[in-house]
């Protein structure tokens, strides 16, 4: 799965949210975030994004974001 992170915060941007074929953004309280279990792996937001937020979750310590992102998706 693909997460945003901090960097996401303030950007006011959706570029990543229109380009997602499977539609996994949501708003968290003040930043989008992507649901763990609907991304597809795609890659396709992640250099859409301009604040370079959305980081796949291969990258080390990532798991905390990819819990954040599924604790605020999962509130909708
Ligand atoms: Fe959507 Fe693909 Fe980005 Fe996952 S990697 S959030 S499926 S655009």
């Amino acid at each position: 799965t693909y997460v945003v992170t901090d960097n996401c915060i303030a950007c006011k941007y959706t570029d990543c949210v229109e380009v997602c074929p499977v539609d996994c953004f949501y708003e968290g309280e003040n930043m989008l975030v992507i649901h763990p279990d609907e991304c597809i792996d795609c890659g396709v937001c992640e250099p859409e994004c301009p604040a370079d937020a959305i980081r796949p979750d291969t990258e080390p310590e990532m798991e905390n974001w990819v819990e954040f992102n599924r604790k605020y998706s999962e509130q909708w």
